[in-house]
């Protein structure tokens, strides 16, 4: 399955962000950083991504779009965590509308420090996920189950 290190498709999504850490994941795809380098691919559909990036902490309205979206992608997947509020929740975390970083939703891969994230770090946290994916890969092809779809609390 080397393949997924070569063309990993990538969907991001804004759980809340102030935009400072969506600002730095677009800058990853300009040709100053060139993620595309990598054979990534930046894609609008989860149904063809294996990285879900997030940014921003989670809200109530962004945590149902959050499961919706990565219930819809494919195994093997991986989860990166962009920037301290998807992390923690960040400065927003002890709002009364905010319920935390990513993983109060979602199991997260890897997580990537800053306020905001650099260009650099995400890069790295997407690199790393890349080696994760293909773990995950070889264990499904070794005939480990898939793991079941995340449930909301609700
Ligand atoms: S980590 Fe900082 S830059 Fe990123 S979304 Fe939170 S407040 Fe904005």
């Amino acid at each position: 399955m080397s393949f997924f290190k070569k063309s990993p498709w990538l969907l991001h999504y804004d759980a809340s962000s102030c935009n400072g850490c969506d600002i730095e994941v677009l800058a990853c795809l300009t040709p100053v950083y060139d993620v595309e380098r990598f054979g990534i691919v930046n894609t609008g559909n989860p149904k063809h991504a294996d990285i879900l990036v997030i940014t921003g902490s989670v809200n109530e309205p962004t945590r149902e779009v959050i499961l919706n979206l990565y219930n819809q992608m494919p195994h093997p997947k991986v989860v990166v965590a962009v920037g301290v509020c998807a992390a923690t929740g960040g400065i927003f975390r002890d709002t009364y509308n905010v319920l935390g970083g990513v993983d109060t939703v979602l199991p997260v891969d890897v997580y990537v420090p800053g306020c905001a994230a650099r260009p650099e770090a995400i890069i790295d946290g997407v690199v790393k996920a890349l080696g994760i994916l293909e773990t995950k890969a070889a264990a499904l092809k070794a005939g480990a189950a898939e793991p079941a779809a995340v449930e909301g609390s609700k």
